[in-house]
C-alpha cells in the first residue's frame, strides 16, 4: 500500500514574520509514531511541509494528515485534493479533536485524541475494506508501542534532529491549553515505560536530545528513574517544566546530572489574578525568581514563557515582563497573545460571554487579538507583543541578562545562545536554503556544555574573546 503522510505549514509560514529556523528545529514525530504501525511492505512517504515542498501529484492509497489550528484550512485543500484524485484520506491531531464535525466533509475517516490505540484498529478495519468514519481514543498507554519510524525522518533538514517524547500529557489544567480537550475520555497524563525510554535514547546518535514532552518532570517517580538510566550516557538535552517541579525536590538536580542544558519554563504571567482566571494553580504563590535561581546554580538555561493578554494585564505588563527577564538572565523568552484556542476552558468561558471576535482559525496564532479585551485595548496588546520581543533581544538587553550570570562561563554561554538564536536570522536562512543546517548541531553542542559553576572564570578578555570566535564561526558557516 502506498501511503502520504503529510504535517502541513502553519499558516504562519507564509507571514512575512516567520523565522524559519523557528519551525526547522526539531522533527515533529507524531506521523512518524503513527507509521509504526504500517506493514514493512507498505511505501511510506512523509512530508513536513515546513521544511520542504510538498509534493502533490503523487497517487497514494492512504493519505494521512496532522490538523493544527493554524494549519487546518491548508490541511482540508489538501484533503480535498487528495479525496479527488480517489485517495483515502484521514484526519486527525489538535484541531480535529477540538472540532471533529468541521474536520469530517474533508475526510474519509477522522480520528480525535491521541491515536495509539485508533490507528492500528483503524488499519485492521481499512484493510478488511471496513474503515469507521470516526475513531475515538480512549485507551491510553504507551506499553509495547513500537519504535518510531526515524528512518522516514530526513534529519539533515532539523537543527536538531533527536526529538523525543517519553510522555503524554500533563498533570495540570491550565483553562487556555489544548490539553484536556485531547485527551478527554481517557487518562490526561501517562509515561513510557522507563527501559523502553532509555532504549529509544540509546538508538539516537550523537549527543543532543530535545524532549518535546509538556512537562517532562511531571511524574517524580518516572523521571527520576529516567535521569538516573541516563547518567553516563553522555547525552545533554532540553525540555520544559513547570516552576512547581522546579522547586519541588530535588529531580531538576538529576535533571541537571544527566544532561539538562536548557529548560523551557511556564511563568505566563505575575499576576495571581491571572493565574486564577488560566487555572495555573501550579504557579500560584511560587517564587518564580527561586526557580530561576536553581536552574542558574546548576548551569541550566532558561527559556521563559509569557502570555500578554489576561484580564489583569495593564499597559505596563510588558515592559515589567521584559525587565524581569533580563534583570533574572532568562537566556531567551517566547510571548505569545493569549489564545482562546477551540473547546478549551477559556475558548467556552469568552464564547458564552461574548468575547470571541472571530472564528478564522488562521488567526489564532498567539500574535492576533481574537478576543474581546479587558485590562487593554487590542492595538495595545499587539503592539506590545512586538515591543516586548523586540525591547527583549535588543544587544543591549541581551548583554545585560548574559552579565546577571556569576560566572564569565555562564555569561558566555547566554550571549551566544541568545545572540545565536535571534541575531543571526540570515544566517539561519542561508544554512536551512543550502540544507546545512544539522552540520551547526556541534556548534550547539559546545554552547551547552556543562558549566563548571565552582570555576568562577573571572578573565573579561576571555569572554570576549569567545564572544567573538562564535560570531566568526556563524559568518563563516554563510
Ligand atoms: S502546565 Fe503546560 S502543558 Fe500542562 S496544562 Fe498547563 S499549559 Fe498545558
Amino acid at each position: 500500500m502506498k501511503v502520504k503522510m503529510i504535517l502541513p505549514a502553519l499558516t504562519e509560514a507564509e507571514s512575512p514574520f516567520w523565522r524559519p529556523i523557528k519551525y526547522s528545529l526539531f522533527p515533529p514525530l507524531g506521523l512518524a509514531t503513527l507509521a509504526a504501525y504500517l506493514l514493512p511492505g507498505d511505501e511510506i512517504d512523509l512530508q513536513d511541509q515546513h521544511v520542504e515542498k510538498l509534493k502533490l501529484d503523487d497517487d497514494p492509497d492512504l493519505v494521512v494528515i496532522q490538523v493544527y489550528i493554524t494549519n487546518a484550512y491548508r490541511a482540508y485543500a489538501i484533503a480535498d485534493h487528495y479525496r479527488a484524485k480517489g485517495a483515502y484520506v484521514i484526519l486527525g491531531g489538535l484541531h480535529v479533536t477540538s472540532l471533529p464535525f468541521e474536520a469530517m466533509p474533508h475526510a474519509d475517516t477522522i480520528f480525535t485524541g491521541p491515536g495509539e490505540d485508533t490507528f492500528p484498529k483503524f488499519l485492521s478495519d481499512f484493510r478488511n475494506g471496513h474503515p469507521q468514519k470516526m475513531y475515538r481514543s480512549s485507551i491510553r498507554t504507551l506499553e509495547k508501542i513500537p519504535p518510531i519510524r526515524r528512518d522516514l525522518i530526513k534529519r539533515s533538514l532539523y537543527l536538531v534532529p533527536n526529538s523525543i517524547v517519553v510522555t503524554r500529557g500533563c498533570p495540570h489544567h491550565c483553562s487556555f491549553c489544548y490539553k484536556d480537550a485531547f485527551f478527554e475520555g481517557g487518562k490526561t497524563f501517562y509515561t513510557q515505560q522507563v527501559d523502553d525510554a532509555l532504549a529509544e535514547i540509546d538508538r539516537l546518535p550523537g549527543r543532543h536530545l530535545y524532549f518535546l514532552d509538556d512537562h517532562l518532570l511531571g511524574n517524580a517517580t518516572f523521571a527520576t528513574s529516567l535521569f538516573d538510566g541516563m547518567k553516563g550516557m553522555n547525552r545533554v538535552f532540553q525540555g520544559a517544566a513547570t516552576v512547581d517541579s522546579i522547586l519541588r525536590g530535588n529531580l531538576v538536580e538529576k535533571a541537571a546530572e544527566a544532561g539538562l542544558r536548557s529548560l523551557f519554563v511556564g511563568f505566563e504571567t505575575f499576576s495571581p489574578q491571572n493565574l486564577k482566571q488560566s487555572n495555573k494553580k501550579q504557579n500560584l504563590e511560587k517564587d518564580y525568581s527561586k526557580a530561576v535561581n536553581r536552574l542558574h546554580d546548576l548551569g541550566v538555561m532558561i527559556n521563559g514563557s509569557f502570555v500578554f493578554g489576561l484580564d489583569d494585564d495593564d499597559k505596563d505588563v510588558f515592559k515589567r515582563t521584559v525587565d524581569w527577564g533580563v534583570q533574572n538572565a532568562i537566556t531567551t523568552s517566547t510571548y505569545h497573545v493569549l489564545t482562546p484556542y477551540p473547546s478549551t476552558e477559556l475558548f467556552n468561558n469568552m464564547e458564552s460571554q461574548g468575547r470571541i471576535l472571530t472564528k478564522n482559525w488562521d488567526l489564532y496564532d498567539t500574535r492576533k487579538v481574537v478576543y474581546k479585551t479587558i485590562g487593554l485595548t487590542a492595538r495595545e496588546l499587539e503592539d506590545g507583543y512586538w515591543w516586548a520581543y523586540k525591547e527583549f533581544y535588543s544587544w543591549s538587553n541581551i548583554f545585560n541578562g548574559s552579565m546577571r550570570h556569576p560566572s564569565n562561563a555562564h555569561k558566555l554561554k547566554h550571549f551566544c545562545y541568545a545572540g545565536g538564536w535571534k541575531k543571526f536570522e540570515p544566517v539561519w536562512n542561508f544554512l536551512i536554503k543550502t540544507k546545512n543546517l544539522n552540520e551547526t548541531l556541534p556548534l550547539l553542542e559546545g554552547v551547552l556544555t556543562k558549566i563548571n559553576q565552582k570555576r568562577k572564570d573571572q578573565n573579561p578578555d576571555l569572554f570576549n574573546l569567545q564572544k567573538s570566535a562564535l560570531q566568526n564561526q556563524l559568518y563563516e558557516k554563510a
